[in-house]
């Protein structure tokens, strides 16, 4: 099945939540009204086989990403940790050794990043060829009054990235996908640099093509990338930069014109936010052109959005 069908579906009952449920299922982060505060929180998994290699990849960095994985989403939404939780199903091998290793990691990189691990459950799998999987839930605290959501992208916004893109995945780089610093810090650097100019943001794990998509899907925007622009890493050109996911930069709005260092932080502005129902300056003048959530230019072409960007298959 496809993963987004069987969201479509969760999405469809977010009317019937509870009053105190301030952002349902949709965005990086639910949030939730507490006695006097709001709180954050967010659940992530990785699977062997799926989102890492065991016979490539040292446990230490399993359990990092692991870790890492989640408080990505805390930084997408620009909010300050607080605790993790980690629920690990082992295959019935594991072996004692390794599991305690993989805890280890997983311990130490939530300590790094404040997100202390204060929580979780084991379970063993009845069979040795059943995956390891770690599900690993973060709270977190929102930065300011405005919580920064997918949803608030605005007309005429520009559309920025953090970093460099592309390249995360393949077996011959960096790894960046299992050694990349969570945005946290400098998320929310940005909100206090921008307020509640920060209109949208996400972090880039399905792909710019896909996440910049979900920013325009949920604001009801249309979002026009010049693929130009994108800080592809050396040696990957745009299509796979916008394409393969696993960044872990931030892709977010804001109205008028930001510095290209922030902080330290490399911030591109990549393209604009139109109007969802204007064709904009399509270089085909078609009439989908402007209903299309992410539209790539590149010279004279232009590629939707929806065509780069992994779905995932489960
Ligand atoms: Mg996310």
């Amino acid at each position: 099945m496809r993963e987004f069908e069987l969201l479509e579906h969760v999405y469809a009952a977010n009317a019937e939540l509870a009053r105190h449920v301030r952002i349902g299922p949709g965005d990086d982060m639910a949030m939730v009204d507490l006695d006097g505060g709001r709180l954050l929180v967010a659940v992530d998994q990785i699977v062997a086989g799926k989102h890492v290699d065991l016979d490539t990849t040292p446990l230490e960095l399993v359990g990092r990403k692991a870790i890492t994985r989640s408080l990505s989403d805390i930084a997408a939404m620009a909010g300050k940790p607080v605790a993790s939780l980690v629920a690990v199903t082992l295959p019935p091998d594991f072996g004692s050794k390794r599991a305690t290793t993989l805890f280890d990691a997983m311990r130490k990189t939530a300590a790094d990043y404040d997100c202390p691990l204060i929580g979780g459950d084991i379970a063993i799998h009845n069979e040795n060829s059943h995956p390891l999987t770690c599900s690993v839930t973060v709270l977190a605290t929102p930065s300011g009054e405005h919580v920064v959501t997918r949803d608030g992208a605005k007309v005429g916004d520009g559309v920025y990235v953090t970093g460099r893109l592309g390249g995360s995945l393949l077996p011959d780089g960096t790894g960046h996908h299992l050694t990349f610093e969570p945005r946290i810090k400098e998320a929310i650097e940005l909100y206090r640099h921008l307020g509640t100019n920060l209109h949208a943001m996400i972090d880039i794990s399905d792909g710019l093509g896909r996440d910049a998509a979900h920013i325009a899907e949920a604001s009801g925007v249309s979002i026009q990338i010049d693929a130009r622009l994108i800080p592809c890493r050396p040696g990957i050109e745009w299509r796979q930069a916008a394409s393969e996911g696993e960044d872990y930069e931030l892709c977010f709005t804001a109205p008028g014109e930001l510095p290209t260092n922030m902080f330290e932080l490399e911030v591109t502005r990549i393209g604009e936010v139109f109007d969802r129902k204007e064709p904009e300056k399509s270089s085909r003048g078609e009439a989908g052109g402007g209903s299309r959530g992410v539209v790539f230019l590149d010279g004279a072409s232009e590629l939707p959005g929806d065509e780069l960007g992994w779905q995932h298959e489960s």
